[in-house]
C-alpha cells in the first residue's frame, strides 16, 4: 500500500502539481487577510422536512471571493485553512455570522429553524470549543436548539473518548449535532450510539444514482433504518431530482437538501424562499379545507 502510494506520488509529481502547490501556497497566504478584507461571506441552503414540505433549517456554506483569483471553492481552501490553523478564527467568524443571521431572520418574523454550521476536525479539537460555542449563542441571542454542528466521521473517530466527552458537553447545552457525509468515513456503530448524535446526513455520493443503483438504494435504506432505531433522524444531501426525492420519501428519510429545492442562497433570497414556501403551505391548507 505504502509502496503503491509512493510510486503514484512520484509518477504524478508533474509540473501541473508544482503549479498547484504554488497556487496552494499563494491561497494559503491570501487567506490570512480574507476575513479582515471582507472577502468571505456565507450562503444558506434550505433543509426541507419531507413530511410537510416546510423549511426547517439552513446549512451555512462558506464562500471566498478573492480580488484577483475570483471564486475559490471551499473544497480547495478549507483544507488549506485547516493546515495553516486559520480555520480556527475563520470558523469562529462563520459561527458568529451564521448565528447573527438566524437571529435576524427570527426577528424579521421567520419561523424557528435550525442553523447548521460545518465544524472542521481542527476546530473540534480546540480545548475551549464547547465554551466558545456557548458564549457565541449567548452573544447572539440564539437558543441552543437553533444551532446544529455538522461533524465528520473522522472527527468522531480520531479520539473517541475525548470526542464523546466533548459532544456530551455540547449536547448538555442543548446544541444539536449531526454527522456530515455519513457513510463515506469509517464510524464504529457502537460509538455512534454513545455519541448522542441527533441526525445523520446521508452523503450525496449515495443519493446521486439512488433512482437506479440497487447498492445505493440499499445503503440509503439501511442508514435511514439504523438512524431511526438508534433515535436519530436523517437528511439526504445533494437531492437534485423528483425521482431521488420520491425514493427517499418512500424509505422514510426525514429531510432533504439539494438543488431540487434550492441552491445555497444569499440571505435576502433565503428569506424570500422561506416566505414563498409558507405561502404555498397556506394555499395548500386552504385548498384542502375547501375540498373537505
Ligand atoms: P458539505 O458540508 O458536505 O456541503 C455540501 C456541499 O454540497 C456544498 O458544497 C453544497 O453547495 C453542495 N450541494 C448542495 N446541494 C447540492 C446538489 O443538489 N448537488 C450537488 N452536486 N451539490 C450540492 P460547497 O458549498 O462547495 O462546500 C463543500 C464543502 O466545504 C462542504 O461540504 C464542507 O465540507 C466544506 N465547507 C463549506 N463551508 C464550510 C465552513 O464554514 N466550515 C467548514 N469547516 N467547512 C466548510
Ligand atoms: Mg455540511
Ligand atoms: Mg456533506
Ligand atoms: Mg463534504
Amino acid at each position: 500500500r505504502v509502496k503503491e502510494e509512493g510510486r503514484n506520488g512520484y509518477r504524478f509529481f508533474t509540473s501541473e502539481m508544482q503549479a498547484h502547490s504554488a497556487r496552494a501556497l499563494a491561497l494559503s497566504n491570501a487567506l490570512k487577510q480574507a476575513v479582515h478584507r471582507g472577502e468571505l461571506h456565507l450562503v444558506y441552503q434550505p433543509q426541507v422536512l419531507l413530511r410537510d414540505g416546510s423549511v426547517v433549517g439552513a446549512e451555512a456554506l462558506l464562500r471566498w471571493t478573492h480580488p484577483q483569483w475570483g471564486f475559490v471553492s471551499p473544497a480547495e481552501f478549507i483544507p488549506l485553512a485547516e493546515a495553516n490553523g486559520l480555520i480556527v478564527p475563520i470558523g469562529e467568524w462563520v459561527l458568529h455570522t451564521a448565528l447573527c443571521q438566524l437571529r435576524a431572520w427570527l426577528d424579521a418574523g421567520l419561523p424557528m429553524m435550525t442553523m447548521a454550521v460545518n465544524l472542521s476536525a481542527v476546530q473540534f479539537a480546540q480545548p475551549g470549543l464547547p465554551d466558545m460555542v456557548g458564549r457565541m449563542l449567548a452573544q447572539t441571542g440564539v437558543p441552543p436548539e437553533g444551532l446544529e454542528l455538522e461533524l465528520t466521521e473522522a472527527v468522531a473517530m480520531k479520539e473517541p473518548e475525548i470526542a464523546a466527552q466533548k459532544m456530551q458537553e455540547l449536547r448538555a447545552q442543548g446544541i444539536r449535532l449531526s454527522i456530515d457525509d455519513f457513510g463515506t468515513g469509517y464510524s464504529s456503530l457502537s460509538y455512534l450510539k454513545r455519541f448522542k448524535i441527533n441526525k445523520l446526513k446521508i452523503d450525496q455520493s449515495f443519493v446521486r444514482d439512488i433512482s437506479t443503483d440497487p447498492d445505493d438504494q440499499a445503503i440509503a435504506t439501511a442508514i435511514v433504518q439504523m438512524a431511526r432505531s438508534l433515535g436519530m433522524s436523517t437528511i439526504a444531501e445533494g437531492v437534485e431530482t423528483a425521482e431521488q426525492l420520491a425514493f427517499l420519501h418512500a424509505r422514510g428519510c426525514d429531510e432533504v437538501q439539494g438543488y431540487h429545492f434550492s441552491r445555497p442562497l444569499l440571505p435576502a433570497l433565503f428569506d424570500s424562499f422561506v416566505r414563498d414556501n409558507l405561502e404555498q403551505q397556506a394555499a395548500k391548507a386552504r385548498q384542502a379545507h375547501q375540498e373537505a
